[in-house]
């Protein structure tokens, strides 16, 4: 071990041999993986060795795509057999609805590139001949599975690495991590002192105990996990080569060829977590004994659905621990006010996800960006509410016990709910709200006109259809008020104010008394935000944005910000207030306030300190609905009282309903108006999302021009376009593949059913020589072929003139 390197990892799991390789592979090279024992020693030895690419978020699976891809090639270079079986796999339907699922999951496929097809009960069993189709609807078969050697691969990988120039070092526990003054890190290891610019914590079971060294305390936990392993079977034993990996989906098990036998694991509905601190410094490569009684219900019900396994002896139980995150993806990437601390944890599927981040994560130290959108395996994703101990395990156990669980798409999960609320919550809960959940804090949804109303978990549209239909008619006829506590602000003053901003924004500054949409860029000239700017001073502005990005958004802005001259204040849980708009929101305010908000003397984009009621509140007039709108922000005190009351009594002769997100999502749909995570993304550009309209491409020396200049000469390949989709129960929502015969041409970002212009809407992404011809196009909808066509302008208001309240344009 030398005294000093580039980058430490700590930790000699596939993780962090895989983050090593990668760096390698990027030609950095003084690199050291410091492991306290041997390479595996965590959870990776006794792991099964499964992968597959599928994963909620698309990206993500991108990402495991290649992971999967990438083995041969870590073999060929290490010399070292990985042990791959690319067996394919299998998931079972054992309901009608699984089955419809499974059908829209092969579009998912299909969209993804990979040839995964549909089976018929029998075709299934022949395939795999322990499985007894009894009662099976269907399954779907994706060759993108298999299994490895956790030893092997992780071996392989470190192998690579050292052939590369990387070192590893074992028996070596870190003991303490020191910051230092010039930014890097001073390491007491067992073997002696080490410094170095970058550490990465590929901790694993240890991971949360290496993140307090340096003040962090990550969401994770460490949870138990069984699988048994069989003597060798007859009907496994005939077939020759791989046999397909199983999921049976209804049976909480996977199952997969071992030898000649299988192994068969289990995801339990009452899991068990393990010192949720992280595991003992002197946990060895142990097992616990097997806790049959505690999975008995799963373990039946896989025992019939391989009903060989009642017969055939038990070779072996595995009963060990890995890591869990709220949501199951890990945590990757630099830590806001830990610089050069980098994480590579909470990896809980190891052979899906390694080189997806060693890859996000090797870009990231290296070029200072991860070249991919990782947002759903970014470290920034959750919030410090994340790491308290109640919620940490409802959600991790609530993931876990829900792993193979069909979850439907306007499905809410209860736990750690509710953990923050706004003032207004018992009011919203007794006037019928229900909620989901931003960034922990309960959004109303809509307002249920009784309590007993309970909306049915659906694939398609929900019996809460009409209610959002009521709420949007409302917005479109008269106001609706919606509460605008889930946007993030920042204020920032300052001498430096301007300059910083001006530097950091895309958009040219809005002069005093005025608001303008800002879009952000990285300096690959993607998208970091689609933030607003109101100016209300000279030197004071107030930056909006998503509330779940603030963790994001303020690692952006600090890394960006000047040593002196600007002060960056997170003012989101001190204000907060109600966004009012539909045509009669303008009398509803001139109820409630002195000044004069006509059109002429506070129009479209204006941003004015008045008093509302009682209240000193800062008023913009902007919406996201395409109506006239306001949004009125005040101290948090003055949100529930008096604002909300005043506001209600003043609206309550002009038809003023509270509606709640799902109404929002219709009314800017029919505007065709993007939002993050959807149209805007990370790995977005102005011109391909639309937001170039913002970008002052004039002005001189902010983030991202030079890319977005170039972006602007040779043209997108791909433009944000609105849909129109001729669906029947179902709408288009994410992720669905848009098909010009059998060439594949887009991709939805977001759909819902317009119901003002009665028409089901979808905003995609389109390769923009489609555009010119405005075909007939086909989407996967809920497993449908649907057509959609291309809208020239939003159907509704497309000339903006109720937003802007002016005479409409012809
Ligand atoms: C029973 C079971 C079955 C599983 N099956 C699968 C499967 O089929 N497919 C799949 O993808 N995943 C599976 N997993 C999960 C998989 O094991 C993990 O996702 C993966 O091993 C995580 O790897 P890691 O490198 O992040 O962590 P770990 O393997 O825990 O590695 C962390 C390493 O860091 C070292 N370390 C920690 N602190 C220090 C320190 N201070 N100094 C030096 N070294 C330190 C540890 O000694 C350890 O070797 C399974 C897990 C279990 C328990």
């Amino acid at each position: 071990m030398k005294d000093r390197y580039q980058v430490v990892v700590i930790g000699g799991g596939i993780v962090g041999c895989s983050v090593a390789y990668h760096l390698a592979l990027l030609g950095t090279t003084d690199v050291a993986v410091i492991e306290r024992r041997e390479l595996t020693a965590g959870s990776t030895w006794h792991a099964a060795g499964g992968f597959h690419a599928i994963n909620a978020d698309t990206r993500i699976a991108a990402l495991q795509k290649y992971t999967i891809g990438l083995y041969p090639q870590v073999e060929q270079e290490s010399g070292r057999s990985v042990g791959l079986h690319m067996s394919g796999g299998i998931e079972l339907a054992g309901t009608a609805e699984r089955w419809r699922l499974l059908r829209s999951e092969l579009a998912w496929h299909r969209m993804m590139g990979t040839d995964a097809y549909l089976l018929t009960a029998e075709e299934a069993a022949e395939m795999v001949p322990i499985v007894d189709p009894a009662g099976l609807f269907g399954a779907l078969f994706d060759p993108e599975e298999g299994n490895l050697d956790p030893n092997g691969a992780t071996h392989a990988y470190a192998d690579a690495a050292r052939n590369r120039g990387a070192e590893i070092v074992l028996h070596n526990r870190v003991l303490s991590l020191t910051a230092t003054h010039g930014g890097g890190w001073s390491l007491e290891t067992e073997q002696g002192p080490v410094s170095a610019e970058h550490v990465v914590n590929a901790g694993g079971l240890w991971a949360r105990r290496v993140g307090r060294m340096v003040g962090v305390d990550h969401p994770l936990t460490p949870m138990l996990h069984h699988y048994l392993v069989t003597e060798d079977i007859p009907e496994v034993k005939a077939i020759e080569g791989d046999m397909p990996a199983v999921t049976d989906l209804e049976g909480f098990t996977y199952l997969q060829r071992e030898g000649d036998g299988v192994l068969l694991g289990v995801y339990e509905t009452h899991p068990k977590h393990w010192m949720p601190e992280g595991a003992d410094w002197d946990f060895g490569m142990q097992l616990f004994p097997e806790d049959i009684e505690r999975i008995l219900p799963e373990l039946t019900i896989g025992f019939e659905r391989f009903p060989v396994l009642k017969d055939v002896g038990i070779k072996r139980w595995v009963y060990g621990a890995f890591t869990f995150t709220p949501d199951g993806n890990p945590l990757v990437g630099p830590v806001d006010g830990v610089p050069n601390y980098w994480a590579a944890c909470g990896c809980m599927a190891g052979f899906s996800q390694c080189a997806g981040i060693g890859l996000a994560l090797a870009n990231w130290i290296v070029d200072g960006d991860p070249g991919y959108d990782v947002f759903g395996m970014d470290v920034a994703r959750f919030g410090s509410y994340a790491s308290d101990d109640t919620y940490l395990r409802e959600t991790t156990a609530q993931f876990y016990a829900r792993r193979f669980v069909m979850a439907y798409p306007n499905e809410e999960l209860p736990a750690g709910r509710p953990l923050k609320t706004t003032p207004c919550y018992e009011d919203f809960v007794t006037l019928g709200a229900r909620f989901t959940v931003n960034w922990g804090l309960e959004v109303p949804l809509y307002f249920a006109p009784s309590i007993d109303f309970e909306e049915n978990d659906t694939l398609g549209r929900s019996n809460a259809e009409p209610i959002v239909a009521g709420e949007v008619e409302a917005v479109r006829t008269a106001a609706g008020a919606y509460e605008i506590a889930q946007y993030a602000r920042y204020e920032v003053t300052g001498p430096g104010a301007e300059r910083w901003l001006d530097h950091l924004l895309s958009s040219r500054l809005p002069a005093v008394g005025r608001i303008r949409l800002a879009p952000m860029l990285s300096e690959a000239g993607r998208l970091m935000g689609d933030l607003t700017v109101a100016r209300l001073d000279e030197d004071r502005f107030w930056l909006t944005g998503s509330y779940y990005l603030q963790d994001w958004h303020e690692r952006w802005f600090r890394a960006h910000l000047p040593a002196s001259g600007v002060e960056l204040r997170n003012v989101t849980e001190d204000r907060m207030g109600f966004s009012v708009s539909g045509p009669a929101s303008r009398e509803i305010l001139e109820r409630l306030v002195h000044e004069d908000v006509s059109n002429a003397a506070f129009p479209f984009l204006a941003v004015r300190r008045m008093d509302v009621g009682t209240t000193h509140a800062v008023v913009g007039r902007i919406s996201l609905t395409g109506e006239l709108g306001y949004e009125i922000v005040v101290p948090t005190d003055r949100h529930r009282q008096p604002l909300w009351p005043e506001l209600l009594e003043a609206g309550s002769t002009h038809g003023l309903r509270p509606i709640g997100d799902r109404a929002v999502d219709c009314l800017r749909l029919e505007k065709g108006y993007g939002i993050w995570s959807a149209e805007f993304r990370q790995d977005g550009t102005p011109g391909a999302s639309g937001l170039d309209r913002f970008v002052a491409f004039d002005k001189q020396g902010f983030v991202g021009r030079e890319a977005a200049l170039r972006e602007r000469e040779a043209g997108p390949r791909q433009r944000l376009v609105l849909l129109e989709v001729d669906a029947a129960d179902a709408d288009a929502s994410m992720d669905e593949g848009i098909w010009l015969e059998d060439r594949r041409v887009g991709v939805v970002t977001s759909g819902a059913y317009g119901h003002h212009v009665k028409r089901s809407l979808a905003l995609a992404y389109l390769e923009t020589d489609v555009l010119q011809s405005s075909p007939e196009l086909t989407l996967d909808v809920v497993g449908e072929k649907r057509t959609g066509r291309i809208l020239p302008e939003p159907p509704y208001d497309p000339s903006s003139s109720r937003l802007r309240d002016v005479a409409p344009v012809r």
